[in-house]
């Protein structure tokens, strides 16, 4: 059997793409890509010229056989996304499992991830944390999601569109509460690369005074439930354990 490598691209400087990427991509027979034209152009600029095949969310399902039939018949593939690492919040899942299933190895290739990236950089605790992705573009689901996570301790990683950011930190600050801390994490590694951290009514200003900073590609990374508001919860809990005790003890 061939090896499937799960290979992370730039997300902003390629100089962040590794050798052993850039090695990897020239030695398979085949790169599934999610965009063959984004791919088509970093091979270029690489002069890489292995062929690709599109693999995006609308056809994994339908490529994984063909794709498992090639690493079965001795192929090495690599799977690359339009940026950072391959499955987070992109296309693979389907290939990766079906590969496993397959008995096929899969290794990775790692390198940049935008939520990696901002969290390492974002001043709030990482030893612990929690990565959401992308919240739901309507209103309702997004606010119950994020009340499921108000009391998660963890840091908390969301990535965002630019035109959903006003509108994400409006509902971050009402359900987590102005003072709660987070850090905005815009165009990593790019040019106009800002780190902006601030309780979340702060931030939500200091967006809204400046339109260059509702463009580009966010992370969002938002600190913890403070411990109080955990410590809480569980007093609430204790207290209605209490009421139990004293009425059901004789
Ligand atoms: N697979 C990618 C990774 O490893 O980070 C993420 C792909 S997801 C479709 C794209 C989202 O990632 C963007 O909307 C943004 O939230 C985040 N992102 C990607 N590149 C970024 C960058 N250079 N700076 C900040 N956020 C970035």
């Amino acid at each position: 059997f061939g090896v499937l490598y799960v290979v992370a691209t730039a997300i902003g400087d390629d100089e962040d793409l590794s050798a052993r990427a850039k090695a990897t991509l020239q030695a398979v027979s085949l790169i599934a890509a999610e965009d063959t034209r984004d791919a088509g152009r970093l091979l270029r600029e690489l002069g890489i010229s292995t062929p690709t095949m599109a693999v995006h969310e609308h056809n994994e399902a339908d490529r994984v056989p063909v794709l498992i039939e090639r690493l079965q018949a001795g192929e090495s593939l690599a799977l690359i996304s339009d940026a950072g690492t391959p499955l987070i919040s992109d296309p693979g899942y389907r290939l990766v499992a079906a590969a496993h299933e397959a008995g096929i190895r899969v290794s990775p290739v790692p390198g940049a991830c935008a939520a990696i990236a901002a969290l390492s950089a974002a001043g709030l605790a990482s030893d612990r944390f929690h990565f959401e992705g992308f919240l739901s573009a309507k209103a309702g689901p997004r606010e119950a999601r994020l009340n499921a996570l108000a009391q998660t301790p963890h840091s908390l990683i969301f990535y965002e569109a630019p035109h959903r950011i006003i509108d994400t930190l409006t509902a971050m600050g009402q359900v987590f509460g102005a003072a709660r801390l987070a850090t905005l994490a815009r165009e990593l590694t790019k040019t106009f690369e800002t780190m902006k951290r601030a309780p979340l009514a702060e931030l939500l200003a200091w967006v809204e005074a400046d339109s260059n900073q509702q463009r580009g590609e966010m992370v969002i990374v938002v600190a913890g439930a403070p411990a109080l508001a955990v410590a809480d919860e569980h007093r609430i809990s204790a207290e209605a354990l209490l009421t139990i005790l004293v009425r059901e003890l004789p």
